[in-house]
């Protein structure tokens, strides 16, 4: 993605979204008190992804920004698939990206006695009953867009039966499945949202919080606009798919409130993402499948792969603040998530010398023993980041493919005859080589050097265009380089027709180099430490580093590997 089409993208974006423009004109109404309030609602059933940040940076940044509170809500209204293990990362992952919740850790299950009783007084007002149905039959009478539903036989079953049969529901008398609480809206309206939803239904499985208390438990639409309310939510802000439960949501309100204060639902478009995919029950397979190596695999569009990979949470903080918010649903190109890290790295990162697939070059002329330290800048984007020193000597490794034996012309690397410069060091040039002639590989590359060539002390008039990184084989340190490629090979693998999005998967998607040696000032790097070797890309140190070997992600590889060096 070139920066014109950055530049493009951010000159056309308005300087305010149209979600902070309601909430301005609702501020500046006096509305709530003049007060916002928003939440952000994870369902513990997986781990966060990107397209949850897209979520969070707009509940979290439009309260900070204007003065409000954000709380943090777990709708965990399905026992079945939600555990505190997916709560523990959840709360990391929005620490991560820089956002708090205070003390307002709210959990849905901490209204299931507020939803229950609500439920019930809708059975007594006649507005909910009953449904002893199963699941399929009461579906298919709910018709379709075009066609109206048809009444349960339930559905006028009287009050004292309904509240009856509801406690035993409760109570454990009935097998999961077997009936179900229904309110009673308009089985007719052209909303299919508000055909008789179904709130109630009977769950056996122990909570994650409430243990084996409840055996009925509300359905998402039934919590979730009125936990808002409970909470004193001034603003709901989620996604598009939600306009049409919009309707139900102010019904249940509609029956519930007391006062003139309701929620604001705004939606607006999710992130996708081209080549991943957002669904956490596809990941969730991935991840059971043994597809990736975790949730946090960094080919993972996860909070945390993506923080394994090396993405900072300002880098993801700008891609959801290029790609903004809109009412139109969109697929975000990774491009542009790829140029927001690397703006982002270059910045902040130290230049430093890895060799991804070594080679070995002697320079024959260059003293046994000898060690020089040779200073290099550590980022030329900021000075204040300074130099370091770097240990040359007579054997050092350059990257295999830095040397040809028979070169094609414009090789501007080593190859026999032709002189490169090391960088930060000196010119060699390159007077044989030694090679396996079983497997043809190049085992060994004899160099010269030329004193007079030092850099930033070169007394000679000599020029080359080539230059190399290069690690000294003496103090090399030993590494291993994970190397990443897209998870998929299709731009959007779970929006195709048969719904197997596992036929995409990319075969090459991670590579392991196991022989790598990079600079000894890297010694002491800790995981998520984040440097750019030089012409190879930005890397990251992983977690599975040890004493004797680290272990390096690569989060993007850098844009112009040539461009960059030899400026
Ligand atoms: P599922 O993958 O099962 O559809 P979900 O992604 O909706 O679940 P939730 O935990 O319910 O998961 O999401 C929490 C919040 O994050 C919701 O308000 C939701 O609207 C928002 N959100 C989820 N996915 C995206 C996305 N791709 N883009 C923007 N917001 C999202
Ligand atoms: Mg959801």
């Amino acid at each position: 993605m070139s920066d014109e089409l950055i530049k493009e993208k951010e000159e056309s974006k308005p300087s305010i979204s149209f979600v902070e423009q309601f909430i301005v004109e609702d501020l500046k109404a006096g509305k709530n008190n003049g007060k916002i309030t928003t939440r952000f609602p994870p369902e513990p059933n997986g781990y966060l992804h990107i397209g949850h940040a897209k979520a969070i940076c707009l509940d979290f940044g439009m309260a900070k920004k204007h003065g409000g509170k954000c709380n943090l809500r777990f709708d965990d209204t399905n026992p079945i698939k939600e555990d505190v293990e997916y709560v523990d990362s959840i709360k990391e992952d929005i620490h991560w990206l820089g956002f708090d919740w205070e003390v307002r850790e709210y959990y849905a299950s901490d209204y299931f006695g507020k939803l229950y009783d609500f439920a019930v007084s809708l059975i007594k007002r006649g507005l909910a009953y009953v449904d002893d149905q199963p699941a399929d039959l009461i579906s298919s009478q709910k018709g379709t867009p075009s066609q109206p539903g048809v009444e349960s036989p339930y559905r006028n079953r009287d009050v004292k039966e309904n509240i009856d049969l509801f406690e035993r529901m409760n109570k454990g008398e009935f097998e999961e499945g077997s009936c179900v609480l229904r309110a009673k809206v308009d089985i007719t309206s052209p909303n299919m949202h508000m055909r008789d939803p179904i709130i109630y239904r009977i769950i056996k499985t122990p909570h994650h919080r409430t243990g084996s208390k409840w055996m009925v438990y509300p359905m998402y639409d039934f919590a979730h606009g009125q936990s808002d309310y409970f909470e004193g939510v001034t603003h709901s802000l989620c996604t598009l798919e939600f306009e049409v439960h919009r309707p139900l949501y102010d019904w249940f309100i509609d029956q519930l409130k007391t006062t003139e204060y309701r929620p604001r639902q705004i939606e607006f478009n999710r992130l996708n993402l081209t080549y991943t995919m957002m669904s956490k029950r596809k990941l969730l397979e991935l991840v059971k499948e043994g597809k990736v190596r975790g949730w946090d695999d960094p080919r993972m569009p996860t909070l945390c792969g993506l923080r394994r990979r090396g993405y900072t949470p300002e880098a993801i903080k700008r891609f959801v603040d290029l790609i903004g918010y809109t009412k139109v649903e969109a697929i975000n190109d990774v491009s542009l998530l790829e140029h927001a890290i690397r703006e982002d790295l270059n910045m902040r990162t130290t230049r430093v010398f890895g060799v991804l697939n070594p080679l070995k070059i002697i320079i024959k002329n260059y003293p046994e023993g000898k060690v020089e330290n040779v200073e290099l800048i550590n980022n030329p984007e900021d000075e204040s980041m300074g130099k370091r020193m770097v240990p040359f000597s007579r054997e050092v490794f350059i990257e295999q493919d830095d040397f040809m034996e028979v070169p094609p012309h414009k090789f501007f690397r080593l190859a026999p005859g032709m002189e490169v410069r090391l960088k930060g060091a000196y010119i060699i040039k390159c007077e044989g080589f030694k090679k396996n002639d079983k497997t043809g590989i190049i085992e060994e590359v004899y160099c010269t050097y030329d004193p007079a060539t030092k850099s930033g002390e070169s007394t000679s008039e000599k020029k080359v265009k080539g230059t190399l990184h290069w690690v000294s084989a003496q103090h090399a340190i030993d590494a291993e380089v994970r190397l990443y490629d897209r998870l998929f090979n299709h731009e959007d693998p779970a929006g195709q027709k048969d719904d197997d999005y596992r036929k995409f998967l990319n075969p090459d998607s991670l590579k392991v180099l196991t022989e790598c040696k990079v600079e000894p000032s890297l010694e002491s790097a800790k995981p998520l430490e984040k440097f750019q070797f030089q012409r190879l890309g930005y890397f990251c140190v992983d977690y599975d580093s040890t004493g004797s070997k680290l272990v390096f992600n690569r989060t993007v590889q850098l844009k112009d590997t040539w461009a960059k060096i030899n400026k």
